[in-house]
């Protein structure tokens, strides 16, 4: 028999060095099924020598000016570019999503943070107001936190950290960086980068492992001045009360339960093709994406017809297949969490229309063993369900009816989310009205994720606290000061 073909083994990269650890977690393909990966299992002591590197690190990286940032952060953005092949592909098979995905959206996504963000630092003004009266002048300035402690989730792993990092330390700070113990991968090809981006030693520091470990070992370090955090509202919570005693900075981006409001005068050509992406991209993976379609009662019959037929087109298998639609989820246990929102909503009654249960998924030989589902369409099922109230996160959505305006808002707001909404319709009063008065963070009219990056990105309720873009992530990695001048 042939041998195995070897783990990779990733290491945790602090102070400009990879370093190896103690010991190591086992990391799966989710297309197969296989462990092919082992990420280190850090804690403290890690964390430890982390910060202390980001701390050292910080005098000179927060004295360089924004333009010397700039250009390290635009350079780091071509290496990655120059790569992005091989990092698509291992983004691919660390994450379960197809390649088509990462070759499009996660890797240059992550080029584009760092270009981004190397731009928008160059253009930040502070304010000025003058008090003529008593002969003063005042003004703001702004300054660089310290060190940043960085923890992302699994779904678009090197995108959203890169959302992250690239903020943090083209405002100055340095960062300790955790990304999910499920896809580190990327994050460590990124740190392969960064000597020959010029990033000096120290300002960028990844500490892999799991959340209970080095995540927390991070959430309560005394020299961690503030969080950014991407996941879940359950591990938001703990870490607010973690992070508690030492009053830190916590910008939170959490889940959804994303509705679409599809009006009977939508365009539904438009409308469906994007509902399903909204519904299935990234295997549903995806905080923004829809899980509650609300249709018009006028267009409801015709409107579920169509996107079911279609829904039944996306074609699941093995991820590195270009002509793939849907690749794997992350995980067994997720894979199991997913499915059991749609036994539940059977046993409450509801109609799946499609997927899970109802059609059967043939899958080629090597991928038997990996994570898949079909994209799943649940109708008949009562607001109060939790396929209706709780954020699932994979490819299942619900299909209801409405008759009003006002009934829509007031269902489409009793959730305890607030990320994201779609409204379809081709009234411009209408949009607007609605957009305003629907409890929810993004609003896309006419479209899905279309995102500008200038514009604050974030959630209201259980979504999170705080807003991510150019001028609101400037805002948080840094430290403002009123300064008062009399003449
Ligand atoms: P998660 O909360 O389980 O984990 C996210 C990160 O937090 C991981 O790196 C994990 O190791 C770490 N972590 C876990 N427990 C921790 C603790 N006690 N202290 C510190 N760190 C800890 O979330 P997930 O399952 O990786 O990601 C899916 C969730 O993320 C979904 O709810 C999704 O909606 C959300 N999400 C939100 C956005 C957004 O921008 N709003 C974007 C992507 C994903």
């Amino acid at each position: 028999m042939a041998d195995p073909k070897p783990l990779l083994v990733l290491e945790n990269f602090i102070a400009g060095k990879f370093v190896p650890c103690s010991s190591y977690i086992d990391s799966y393909n989710p297309a197969t099924g296989d462990v092919y990966c082992r990420v280190p299992d850090s804690g403290k002591e890690e964390v430890e020598a982390a910060v202390r590197a980001a701390k050292a690190a910080f005098p000179i990286w927060s004295s360089k000016s924004p333009l010397e940032r700039s250009q390290i952060l635009n350079k780091l953005a071509d290496l990655i570019e120059h790569d992005l092949e091989a990092f698509a592909q291992a983004e691919s098979k660390d994450q379960g999503k197809t390649i088509t995905f990462a070759r499009a959206v996660d890797i240059p996504r992550a080029v584009y943070n760092f270009r981004f963000f190397a731009s928008s630092i160059l253009h930040h003004t502070t304010e000025c107001t003058e008090m003529a009266t008593v002969g003063c002048v005042h003004y703001t300035s702004r300054a660089p936190v310290g060190v940043a402690g960085l923890i992302s989730p699994w779904n678009l792993p090197l995108y959203l950290l890169t959302w992250k990092i690239a903020p943090a330390i083209a405002c100055g700070n340095t960062v300790v960086a955790k990304p999910s113990e499920m896809t580190s991968v990327t994050a460590w090809m990124m740190c392969k980068l960064l000597e020959k981006a010029g990033v000096p030693h120290g300002v960028v520091n990844v500490v892999f492992g799991t959340g209970a470990k080095a995540g927390e070992a991070l959430v309560c370090h005394p020299d961690v001045p503030l969080i950014s955090f991407t996941g879940s509202t359950l591990t938001a919570q703990r870490i607010t009360e973690r992070s508690a005693p030492h009053c830190k900075r916590l910008s939170l981006e959490l889940g959804g339960k994303n509705p679409a409001i599809v009006f009977d005068d939508a365009d539904l050509s438009q409308c469906i093709p994007t509902t399903l992406r909204s519904s299935f991209a990234n295997q549903g993976e995806i905080c923004l994406c829809t899980s509650r379609i609300f249709v018009q009662r006028g267009i409801y019959s015709e409107f579920l017809k169509r996107f079911v037929a279609e829904a039944k087109k996306w074609k699941v298998g093995n991820p590195s297949d270009p002509t793939v639609d849907v690749g794997a989820l992350i995980s067994k246990e997720h894979l199991e969490k997913v499915r059991s929102y749609v036994k539940k909503a059977q046993a409450e009654g509801a109609r799946v229309l499609c997927g899970e249960g109802v059609d059967s998924l043939t899958l080629p030989t090597g991928n038997q063993k990996g994570y898949f589902m079909l994209p799943t369409v649940i109708t008949e099922v009562k607001d109060e369900s939790c396929c209706m109230q709780e954020e699932i996160f994979g490819p299942v959505t619900c299909v209801v009816a409405f008759d009003t305006e006002e009934e829509v808002i007031e269902r489409a707001n009793s959730v305890k989310y607030g990320l994201a909404a779609t409204v379809w319709s081709s009234n411009v009063g209408r949009v607007h009205r609605v957009a305003r008065r629907l409890q929810s963070g993004l609003v896309w009219t006419n479209c899905w994720l279309i995102r500008d990056l200038n514009l604050p990105f974030g959630g209201m309720k259980a979504s999170g606290i705080g807003r991510e873009g150019a001028k609101d992530s400037y805002e948080f990695f840094t430290e403002v000061k009123t300064i008062t001048i009399k003449h």
